[in-house]
């Protein structure tokens, strides 16, 4: 196979960022927002991060962790807090971030497509000891001065966004349907 030239990557990442609407899936395989908390993202206290700048997605360990949207992945790598993490850009200058895998199923430069596995549930760094989860967010590269508020650490809300209203439009809950 073809090494991608760095002149397509740059284009590959140029485009990205003019994509748009964004639309979102779940990043776990068979998960819906039963499984995880809508009030987690800026939840306080949160350990050494002070606010929780994510969502975690609970699921059994080894479940596939999927790409949320079209994009690249920029990074991968053993961080201290996140442990196993990946790092992707997505449409709008946004970039996803996954944390505690398990393992990998993709590598830094790849093009995905939504859906595309990029790892696995795990429990790495500090979640060790704690049930399996995929911490989630997601990271504007464009800060949105509007969103600052008065929160703790309020001002990095122009950078985080709140995953779960751009989640809920697609993670309908099927067992509610068959009601
Ligand atoms: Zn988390």
């Amino acid at each position: 196979m073809k090494r991608p030239r760095p002149r397509h990557l740059l284009l590959a990442i140029l485009l990205l960022g003019l994509l748009a609407p964004q639309w979102l899936r779940v990043p776990v395989q068979g998960a819906s927002n039963r499984d995880w908390h809508p009030q987690s993202f800026w939840y306080e206290p949160w350990g050494r991060s002070g606010t929780h700048k994510g969502i975690d997605i609970f699921a059994r360990q080894g479940t596939p962790v999927l790409a949320p949207s079209y994009g690249i992945v920029v990074f991968r790598g053993e961080l201290d807090m996140g442990g196993k993490v990946l790092l992707m850009l997505g449409p709008k200058w946004r970039l996803h971030y996954f944390a505690h895998l398990d393992s990998y199923s993709a590598r830094p430069g790849q093009p995905v497509l939504p859906g595309a596995p990029l790892g696995t549930v795990g429990s790495t760094g500090n979640a060790q000891g704690k049930p399996p989860h995929l911490h989630y967010s997601i990271v504007t590269l464009l800060p949105y001065p509007w969103r600052w508020d008065t929160s703790t650490q309020g001002w990095k809300k122009m950078l985080y966004l709140d995953p779960t209203p751009m989640l809920n439009e697609v993670a309908v809950d099927s067992r509610k349907t068959n009601q």
